[in-house]
């Protein structure tokens, strides 16, 4: 491809913010162009979400297995250790990977929408230039979508390489290591170690706050500290990594709690995993004349920047940095740019954490109400008690279903939860709450029995004052 294009809709950035944008405006028959610099699918496809939570299933299945070859339990004996490939294991991962960025392409297609591979730099804020396999492309556009995501922000004093990896490289690894330190104990962090802990590598975790999962309440984060803590796995708090020396064939990292003198802890690997920042620089931004907000870009309820009909979503707009806020950032854009009324207003952005067991955020929890002012009414009904819960062997991890609601009115703010597969009653828990549900709606709703569902009209119950099953 060379030469020049003329179109409605220019898409930067084809993750789950970009590729949204651009298979919703060509289905509202905009010409669309949607350049990439890599395979279409972004952070959270190639190198986030997908291969993770691959190697999180992954883990899970082998330390089960493991687990039934040290202890026969329910009837199961194995008689000998399981076996764990990790290149198989990767070759299957990257199956899926290729499989769901194939599809992806597809899905472009059929919407027919022009893709140009290679990286956009912009000159001003409607023209780019692509510099594609066979010469440049310059891009001229009614409407530009910036969807560019993020990158893992490192820390200078663990530079990148020669054992200190991000995300992107522990998703990839041709061999596990013996020992892994992982400085940052929030989403990925605890994510990807607690898989790594499972495959056998000794974890430890470094977190510079006073606690882990700092974005979600104590009382959730507690059953996944409970589990770190049976396994004997340490977590290092008001911690801070200092520095990194190759030492003994290894890594020496030196970490500092508070006042305290200074500690080493020897390792194979050091992943760093202190966040994302906004992908905002080498491709022109500075030419586009956009307002910032901090290292965001910064936008209105509808997506649009401080340029008229230059648009930008997903990780390059704030937080929360998650795949499903990008994606339904896209879609509403491509709307609004084909004329349709449309704005950014949801009553909740559901979140998950894909630990040891699962945690589920949805809306405010009883403090975050409280600090709002509101006074709340909360029911909380244990997986200990759930039918289903205990014949999947899932009850005896702490979890539990929570319920928030205002106090006056029965209007449900929030609902949390953590256990075993718990992300999958995500979707009922934003619904409910999308819905303007009232603690009645969901304690008289029918849930199917034995399903862990049944938790959640339990939890109304018990905010109403009369649970039946505790
Ligand atoms: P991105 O997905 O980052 O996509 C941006 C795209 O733009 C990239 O493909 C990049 O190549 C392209 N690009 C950038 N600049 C240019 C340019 N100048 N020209 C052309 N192309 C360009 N979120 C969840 O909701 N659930 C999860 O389970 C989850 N797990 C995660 C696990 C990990 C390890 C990581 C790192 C992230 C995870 N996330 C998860 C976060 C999620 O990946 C992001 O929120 C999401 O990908 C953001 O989408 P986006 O479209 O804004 O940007
Ligand atoms: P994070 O913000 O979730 O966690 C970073 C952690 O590092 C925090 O606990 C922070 O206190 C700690 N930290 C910061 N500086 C430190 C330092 N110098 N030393 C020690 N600890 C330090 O960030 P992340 O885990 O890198 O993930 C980035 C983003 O990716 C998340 O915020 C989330 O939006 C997204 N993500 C989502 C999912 C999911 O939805 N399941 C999974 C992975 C990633």
């Amino acid at each position: 491809m060379s030469g020049k294009i003329t179109t409605q809709v220019l898409v930067v950035g084809g993750g789950p913010g970009g590729y949204v944008a651009a298979i919703r405006a060509g289905q509202l028959g905009l010409d669309t162009t949607l350049v990439e610099a890599d395979r279409v699918g972004g952070t959270c496809l190639i190198r986030g979400c997908i291969p993770s939570k691959a190697l999180i299933h992954v883990a899970s299945r082998f330390a089960g297995l493991q687990q039934l070859s040290a202890a026969p339990h329910a009837g199961i004996a194995l008689k000998s250790e399981p076996d764990f490939d990790l290149p198989a294991a990767m070759q299957w991962k990257d199956g899926i990977v290729d499989k769901l960025s194939t599809g992806v392409a597809g899905l472009l297609k059929k919407a027919k929408v022009r893709v140009v591979h290679g990286t956009a730099k912009f000159a001003d804020a409607k023209t780019c230039t692509v510099q594609t396999g066979d010469a440049p492309v310059e891009i001229t556009a009614e409407h530009v979508i910036l969807a560019t995501g993020s990158v893992a922000a490192g820390l200078p004093q663990l530079p990148w390489g020669d054992g200190v990896i991000s995300s992107t490289e522990a998703l990839s690894l041709p061999a596990l290591p013996k020992r892994l330190v992982v400085v940052g104990a929030g989403y990925i962090g605890l994510e990807l170690g607690i898989a790594f802990a499972k495959l056998g590598v000794e974890v430890r975790f470094v977190e510079a706050l006073d606690r882990m999962l700092p974005s979600y309440d104590r009382a959730l984060v507690r059953p996944v500290e409970q589990w770190l803590k049976k396994r004997g796995i340490e977590v290092l708090l008001n911690t801070k990594a200092q520095d990194v020396a190759r030492a003994n064939g290894g890594l020496r990292v030196t970490v500092q709690n508070g006042d305290a003198a200074p500690q080493d802890l020897a390792c194979d690997m050091l992943l760093v995993a202190v966040g994302r920042r906004p992908n905002t620089q080498g491709w022109g931004l500075e030419h586009m004349a956009l307002t910032m907000d901090g290292a965001f870009v910064k936008v209105d309820a509808q997506c649009r920047t401080a340029m008229r009909n230059v648009w930008a979503i997903g990780d390059l707009v704030g937080e929360p940095m998650l795949a499903h806020k990008a994606s339904a950032q896209g879609e509403m854009v491509a709307e609004i740019i084909a004329g349709k009324r449309r704005s950014f207003d949801p009553v909740a952005i559901p979140a998950v954490c894909f630990t040891e067991p699962e945690i589920v955020a949805v809306g405010l929890s009883p403090d975050e109400a409280k600090a709002q002012g509101i006074e709340t009414v909360t029911g909380q009904f244990p997986f200990a008690a759930n039918g289903r819960a205990l014949t999947m062997d899932a009850g005896g991890d702490g979890g539990f279903v929570r319920v928030t609601a205002r106090a006056d009115n029965h209007l449900v703010l929030g609902i949390h939860a953590v256990g075993a597969h718990v992300s999958d009653l995500s979707g009922e828990f934003v619904h409910a709450l999308e819905m303007g549900a009232r603690l009645e709606d969901i304690a008289h709703t029918i849930h199917v029995h034995p399903t862990l569902t049944e938790a959640v009209p339990e939890a109304a119950l018990g905010a109403l004052g009369h649970a039946l099953h505790i």
